[in-house]
């Protein structure tokens, strides 16, 4: 694996791809290492590769995990990773591990650094390097085009297991219905800006959208401006910048379906939009539209979802 090309590095669970694993290895040039359990299967779902190296590594805690790959990637001057949740885990443990920065959130990289996206997520910041770097990419902004060859596929031995330390798992906590992690949710309720336009306040709707949330057994969302306007935390926020989820059903409450909000939102099997706009994105993408005041149609689910609601 010696050489000074660029390199993605994809961490698999269970053969399934992270979250923008195609860009991250388009902007790499085609070259990917792919660590982690039934990495051949995930190496058949890559369409940008033109040369995968796979490594068993199962399945282990990032700083473990960074150490053992660290070996395979010091001649790498570039390594990047796609900023998804295990991408965004892994990176700044590599960064470490080979000694080098971390340039993280970047909209493309080049040999003297990266084009950054800001902490406002508005603005684009050129950081130069003089030496190697590891970056993270921001899934769904760059795009990739699939290539017509399949790649060559090189195994690895698996590293050794009982390399570096880390944070020991204690327990594993449920979260209670409707406060799951969002990008393991099966349903998930969103507030966008058009939630706050009534009697209530920002955080008040958000509190009335998480009873709502209970009651269908769903997690909350929120956009970008909901989380910058502080109704909700920014762990709550969905998108290319945030939380990257797939449920089954997505319901969007006052959300006009910016391309950087949907980017995060993989293919709801259902998809509903209460919008007072017809013809905002998000109403376009519906398989229900519901064009009404998302305050009141909120106020009203929970009159009638909530145990101390009065039935009708
Ligand atoms: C680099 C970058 C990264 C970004 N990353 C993210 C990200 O990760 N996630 C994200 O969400 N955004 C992100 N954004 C911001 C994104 O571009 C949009 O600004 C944001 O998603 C819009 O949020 P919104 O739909 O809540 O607000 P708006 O776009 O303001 O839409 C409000 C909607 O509410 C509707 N509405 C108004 N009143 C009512 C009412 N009474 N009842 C019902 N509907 C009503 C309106 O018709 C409109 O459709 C990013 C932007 C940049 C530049």
């Amino acid at each position: 694996m010696n050489d000074t090309e660029p390199i993605a590095v994809l961490l698999v669970r269970g053969g399934t791809l992270p979250h923008g694993a195609d860009e991250a290895v388009a902007e790499a040039g085609g070259l990917v290492l792919l660590a982690g359990e039934d990495t051949k299967a995930a190496a058949g779902l890559l369409t940008t590769a033109t040369r995968v190296w796979t490594v068993e590594t199962g399945t282990r805690p990032p700083g473990p995990l960074a150490t053992a790959l660290a070996p395979l990637l010091t001649d790498r001057r570039i390594v990047l990773l796609p900023a998804s949740p295990d991408g965004r885990d892994l990176a700044p443990r590599l960064a470490v591990a080979l000694d080098r920065p971390l340039l993280a959130s970047a909209l493309a990289v080049h040999s003297g650094g990266a084009d950054l996206i800001g902490a406002d997520g508005r603005t684009l910041m050129d950081a130069a390097v003089l030496g190697p770097f590891v970056a993270t990419l921001e899934p769904g902004l760059r795009g990739a085009e699939a290539l017509p060859e399949s790649p060559e596929i090189i195994e690895l031995p698996p590293p050794d297991r009982s390399v570096g330390p880390d944070a020991e798992q204690s327990a594993l906590l449920t979260a209670p219905p409707g406060q799951e992690q969002l990008d393991q949710a099966a349903r998930i309720v969103a507030a966008g800006a058009g939630l706050g336009t009534g009697e209530l306040t920002g955080q008040a709707a958000i509190a009335l959208l998480e009873q709502v949330g209970t009651a269908l057994g769903a997690a909350v969302g929120a956009t970008r401006v909901v989380t910058d306007a502080g109704w909700t935390g920014e762990e709550r926020q969905i998108g290319t910048t945030g939380v990257v989820v797939s449920p089954e059903l997505y319901l969007a409450f006052g959300i006009s379906g910016a391309a950087q909000h949907v980017g995060g939102l993989g293919r709801p099997a259902h998809l509903v939009s209460v919008n007072t706009d017809p013809h905002c994105p998000m109403t376009a993408l519906a398989d229900l539209a519901v064009v009404a005041d998302a305050p009141t149609v909120l106020a009203e689910l929970a009159r009638r979802l909530t145990p101390e609601a009065p039935r009708d």
